[in-house]
């Protein structure tokens, strides 16, 4: 018999040229590399806070495994758990009720089924550009298209034009994906920008869809506390609240998330995390149910450690010839201006962060991960111990001054 060389194999689905993925786990591969070959990294690249897993948490989930709490559970969620987080999302002035909560395996997840569960093929979604580079991946998953509108630097300081955001909405937008604070600009919006969307998508009846993954780290208000979309009268049965465990708990490998959704989507929620996880480890949910409920000491110090980070890192950033950064009023990335620095040297955005991390060993990301209007800058997650921000300035001052001459 003649085994034959090459056999032709079937061809890949269209819809996979339409993904994006996170530039921020390429970078960190990359920096990984180094760390083995033995080089100095200064890890600025992932959003992830550098605090451990609450212990009441990590204690609760352990306690869950010994137990054998590992078998198939409620897809919407551990009732005491939702129910805990329908207390939580209460807290933040969402007049929700227990079939507005639905427990998801991350936000990710959460993110998806509420495109699946909102746009048909041919809708518009409008989506931040510079912006999570996974919205525009899962608009096209939905089958849908996106429509960027800007987050713009104006006087110092990130800013969102809803007049210019409703002018651009069409008869086929379906949706509008609003992300407060905002990754990568820590752009956070006010109440009555909050106001000003639920107007907008009331009157053009569209769905708001907001990423509220950041919430509880925003600068300006008491306990971090940013306004939500679902808080503003009315909107809730409009609105599909993406929130998790990863970022103000610190469980980003817990894979934990949840939503707030109307209650007229809910049982579709519930359909589609049947049809793609069953449910979410009860183990997993054990933990966040301790986190929830559990003292709320390290969130508040969470808090104020990358509060202290962000103001010392982001002057740091504003001393290194050739770099500029606006001071961020949520999140924990310092988006930065290197735009003088690129022009001195001919090198493109991409081409900068990488020398940044291969010749200075500081890892970022580069702003054209998040959208076409990060051309000319890098973000830096300053979710990192303030020696190492230290050092990492120390670094780009090194950088800036071999690479912009
Ligand atoms: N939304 C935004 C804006 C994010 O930055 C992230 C994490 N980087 C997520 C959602 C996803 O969070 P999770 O870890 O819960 O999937």
């Amino acid at each position: 018999m003649t085994v034959p060389t090459t056999l032709a194999i079937p061809t890949k689905a269209a819809r996979l040229g339409t993904l994006a993925i996170e530039g921020a786990f390429a970078v960190a591969a990359a920096a990984r590399a180094l760390d083995l070959a033995g080089r100095e990294v200064i890890h600025l690249e992932l959003g992830q806070p550098d605090f451990p897993s609450p212990s009441h948490a990590t204690a609760a989930g352990i306690r869950a495994l010994e137990a054998d709490d590992a078998k198939y559970t409620a897809p919407a969620g551990l009732p005491e758990l939702r129910t805990a987080l329908l207390g939580y999302v209460r807290g933040r002035g969402i007049p929700a009720e227990l079939d507005n909560i639905v427990v998801t395996s991350a936000a990710k997840p959460m993110l998806q089924y509420a495109l699946l569960a909102t746009v048909n093929p041919g809708d518009e979604v409008l989506i931040p550009n510079i912006g999570f580079p996974i919205y525009p991946s899962a608009v096209r998953l939905a089958g849908g298209t996106e429509r960027e509108y800007a987050i713009e630097l104006k006087d110092g300081r990130w800013q969102v034009d809803f007049d210019a955001i409703e002018r651009s909405i069409t008869p086929r937008t379906r949706a509008i994906i609003l992300n407060s604070p905002h990754n990568p600009t820590g752009w956070t919006a006010t109440r009555e920008e909050m106001e000003r969307l639920g107007r907008m998508a009331e009157k053009h009846n569209i769905w708001v869809i907001s990423d509220e993954i950041y919430s509880g780290l925003a600068y300006d208000y008491p306990d971090g506390a940013s306004p939500s979309a679902a808080a503003v009268p009315g909107l809730l049965d409009r609105t599909v609240i993406i929130d998790g465990f990863s970022k103000r708990w610190s469980m980003t490998g817990w894979r934990l998330g949840f939503g707030v959704v109307p209650k007229a989507l809910y049982e579709d929620f519930v359909a589609l995390i049947i049809n793609n996880t069953s449910c979410t480890p009860p183990f997993v949910q054990r933990g966040g149910l301790a986190a929830v409920e559990g003292s709320q000491d390290v969130v508040h110090a969470l808090r104020k450690s990358l509060h202290e980070r962000r103001d010392r890192f982001v002057a740091g950033l504003n001393s290194v010839p050739g770099m500029t950064c606006a001071l961020p009023a949520g999140a924990f990335y310092a988006l930065t201006d290197v735009r003088a620095l690129l022009k001195k040297s001919g090198l493109t955005t991409q081409q900068f962060q990488s020398r940044l991390l291969q010749e200075f060993g500081v890892a970022g990301c580069p702003g054209t991960d998040f959208g076409a209007a990060g051309e000319g800058f890098v973000r830096f997650s300053f979710a990192t111990a303030a020696p190492k921000l230290d050092r990492g300035i120390e670094l780009l001052t090194k950088a800036a001054k071999e690479l912009g001459g």
